[in-house]
Formats: C-alpha cells, sequence, structure tokens
C-alpha cells in the first residue's frame, strides 16, 4: 500500500484526539440528531474547547494556529466515521477563513475567537431559490442607505441556517452588474428583518441543519461589508477552491470507509455454503475500488500538499472535487449492493453514507460547473459558459 506522506506525528496525535471526539461525543448521538434534523449548541462548545473549531486559525484570533493538514484530519475522520451532522468544516474552513482572509483586523478580532470556542456558529449564504449555480444572477441585494446597508431578499439550501448567528452573505449591492455588483456582508441573525424559514427535509445529511432565510429590510452597519464592495464575486471564487477540496477530501474518505465496512460484511455473511467474500465477484469489486480509491487518494494527498504551499490552482481543484465525488457515489453504489437488502436499512452505516454522498455532486458546485471550469482552462472559453459559477 502506498504510504501516506503528508501528515506529521504531531498532525496523527490530532487525528487521535478526532477519532476519540467522535467515538464519544458524536457517534452515540448521531441518531438522535438526525431526527432533531441538527446538532445541539454544546457539541460546538465541547469542539471549540477541544481546539476542533477553527483550528488553522491563528492563535492570535483564538484558533489553534494549525495548518491545512489539520483540517485535511478532522474532515477524513468525520467522512470515515459518517458523521456528517456536525458542520464544523463548513464553519471552520468555510466561513471563517473568509473573516481571516478579507475582514478588517476589528472584524477579525471581534469574530474569530467566538469561532473558535463555538460561541458563534457561522452560515455561508450563497444559493437562492431561483439558482445556486449562477452565483452572479444572485437577487438578494443590500441597499447602501447612510451609514447602512438595508438588505432585502432570500437564501435557500443554508448549512447551519438554523442555528447560525452570523452569516457571510453574498448579496448584489449593483443590481445591474453581474460579478462586480456582488458584495459579502457580514449579517448577525440577531437582527430585526432576519427570518429562518423552514427546515429542509432532506432524503441524506439529516443531522445537519438545511434552511430557507429570509431577509426584509435587514439593516446592517456599513463597517459589515467583508473585503470591499463589489469584491464579493472574486472572493467566492478563490475560496471555492478550497471547499472543492474539503468535498474531495471527504469523498476519498467516505469511499474508504464504505470499503471497509464492506469487506468487513462480506466476510461474515454467509450464503451458498460460503462467505459472501468468498464469490469472484465481491472480490473484484473490492479489488477494483479500492485500486481506483488508492490513485484517487494520491491525487488528492498531492492537491492537499499543494494547497498547504498555497499552490493549489481552482482547476485542479475542480478536477479534484469532479473525480472524487464521482468516485464516492459510485463506490457507494457498489458496496451498498452486496449489503443487499440490508444495505437499504438506515440503521446500516452504509444507507446512511449512500445518501449522504449524493449531495457531493451538487453542493459547492454541481459535477456539471467543475467540468465547464476545466474546460474553460482547456479551450476557449464559450460564450454562455461566462455566466456561470465558473
Ligand atoms: C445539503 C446541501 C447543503 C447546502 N449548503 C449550502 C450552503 O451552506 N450555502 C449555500 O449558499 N448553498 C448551499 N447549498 C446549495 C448548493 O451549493 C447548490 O445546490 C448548488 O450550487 C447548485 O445550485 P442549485 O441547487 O440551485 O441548482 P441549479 O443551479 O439550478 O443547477 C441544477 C443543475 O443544473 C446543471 N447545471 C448547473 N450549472 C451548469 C453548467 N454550467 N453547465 C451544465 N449544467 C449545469 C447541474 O446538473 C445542476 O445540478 C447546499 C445544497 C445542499 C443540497
Amino acid at each position: 500500500m502506498i504510504p501516506r506522506t503528508i501528515f506529521s506525528a504531531e498532525h496523527e496525535l490530532f487525528r487521535a484526539t478526532v477519532k476519540r471526539f467522535i467515538a464519544e461525543e458524536v457517534m452515540p448521538h448521531h441518531a438522535a440528531w438526525e431526527k432533531d434534523g441538527q446538532t445541539p449548541r454544546s457539541l460546538w462548545l465541547k469542539a471549540g474547547e477541544l481546539g476542533l473549531l477553527c483550528c488553522n486559525i491563528p492563535i492570535e484570533y483564538g484558533g489553534m494556529g494549525g495548518d491545512f493538514l489539520h483540517t485535511a484530519v478532522l474532515i477524513e475522520e468525520f467522512s470515515a466515521a459518517g458523521a456528517t451532522g456536525p458542520t464544523f468544516y463548513l464553519h471552520s474552513d468555510i466561513v471563517a477563513p473568509y473573516i481571516l482572509e478579507f475582514g478588517t483586523e476589528a472584524q477579525k478580532q471581534h469574530w474569530l475567537p467566538k469561532m473558535a470556542s463555538g460561541e458563534v456558529i457561522g452560515a455561508l449564504g450563497m444559493s437562492e431559490p431561483s439558482g445556486g449555480s449562477d452565483v452572479q444572477a444572485m437577487r438578494t441585494n443590500a441597499r447602501r442607505e447612510g451609514d447602512e446597508y438595508v438588505i432585502n431578499g432570500q437564501k435557500v439550501f443554508i448549512t447551519n441556517g438554523h442555528t447560525a448567528d452570523l452569516l457571510v452573505l453574498a448579496c448584489k449591492t449593483d443590481p445591474t452588474a453581474r460579478g462586480r455588483g456582488v458584495s459579502l456582508i457580514l449579517v448577525e441573525t440577531h437582527r430585526a428583518g432576519f427570518n429562518r424559514g423552514r427546515k429542509l427535509e432532506k432524503i441524506g445529511c439529516k443531522a445537519q441543519d438545511t434552511a430557507e432565510l429570509f431577509f426584509a429590510d435587514l439593516r446592517v452597519p456599513a463597517g459589515n461589508v467583508l473585503g470591499g464592495e463589489g469584491n464579493g464575486f472574486a472572493m467566492l471564487m478563490t475560496q471555492l477552491a478550497q471547499e472543492r477540496l474539503i468535498q474531495a477530501i471527504r469523498g476519498v474518505a467516505c469511499a474508504e470507509s464504505a470499503v471497509r465496512w464492506t469487506i468487513d460484511y462480506a466476510s461474515q455473511r454467509e450464503m451458498f455454503g460460503q462467505t459472501l467474500a468468498d464469490f469472484q465477484n465481491t472480490r473484484f469489486e473490492l479489488a477494483d475500488m479500492h485500486a481506483q480509491i488508492l490513485a484517487q487518494r494520491v491525487f488528492v494527498d498531492r492537491c492537499i500538499e499543494l494547497h498547504v504551499k498555497g499552490e493549489l490552482d481552482a482547476t485542479d481543484a475542480a478536477a479534484a472535487k469532479l473525480v472524487a465525488t464521482t468516485l464516492q457515489c459510485a463506490v457507494l453504489d457498489r458496496c451498498l449492493q452486496l449489503f443487499g437488502g440490508w444495505g437499504y436499512m438506515w440503521e446500516y452505516p452504509i444507507a446512511r453514507a449512500f445518501v449522504d454522498a449524493r449531495m457531493s455532486r451538487i453542493g459547492g458546485g454541481a459535477t456539471e460547473v467543475m467540468k465547464q471550469i476545466i474546460a474553460n482552462s482547456l479551450l476557449p472559453k464559450a460564450p454562455r459558459a461566462a455566466k456561470s459559477k465558473s
């Protein structure tokens, strides 16, 4: 087996802490959280105490001062366990980086320590009912009035939408412009004019809260804008590379787990006077999946290594998401098949992982958008292609 070389002994110690946290604090309660459709705030506070939130945020802003490899460890372990409820990766590695990268010193000092402790839960509001892929066409708008922005509109599919205290909200500050009209604004969810809609019922990731959000003449100080008015689209595009790499890491870790669960199951399931693992079909299926995952693992590890050095470009991140999530969904389907009817039962982790995996080909940019980004790097841009999320 090709050894992994990207993690240090310190990262592996961190991995042991993460594994223990998942075994003790997450898995015993995950089924109950699936019924509630969200995770409790107490979990976030415990994770904060252990340094599992915002672990690669610098110490001066309350983080652990780690690197993206700590993030990778967290994502791998939560994905391997099938623990999709705690959306720490979104809070720590998608929302917080906007503030760290583009926030003023005052914004960083105010928000990051509270996010690292779990006192404040963050969410990212981009997608709208009229469309998520075509970010530049968003309709939620922020009108400047004196020292304030007045926000009106609606977002949908927002992870942590029901629990969030803080939103990084994408909205149009110039409705006549496309990309240049988009700004990111920090919105505290206690403000008048902010309303949470229904908790959306999903086919998977059931312990994650996913919400519709409404903004009706919501006023925020003009100082809440992040990284300058009109720079939102460019900021989103920079950060989406990390989000896509995260999805790739999740995809590989989840596929590896599925194969492990299937090996265990097939080795003990008896039929026709032998075990399921004795059939050549089972052995070839597992061998084939193992080989494909191994190849993905090497590619994704290389992407992680480049990202740590700040050298992973958006096209390669899109390629990583494309191939890892496609493989993840294919592997989950093939593994579930080997579980037979038990694979279709919710009590089996393979059943949950099968439906949980499906969102990976949609969220953070659909598979087709990834292909478009890659195609645009190979070919002259098609005129209509210039309008979408790439
Ligand atoms: C569980 C979950 C959690 C989510 N969390 C968040 C969140 O926290 N914050 C947030 O802002 N959003 C979130 N999303 C939204 C997600 O990012 C969007 O669903 C995604 O970007 C696709 O947008 P859409 O659903 O509007 O589909 P559409 O944009 O309507 O696209 C539909 C389909 O059209 C096709 N398509 C799209 N673009 C192209 C193209 N360029 N070329 C060819 N075909 C194309 C694809 O097949 C695509 O799946 C979440 C979604 C889910 C399911």
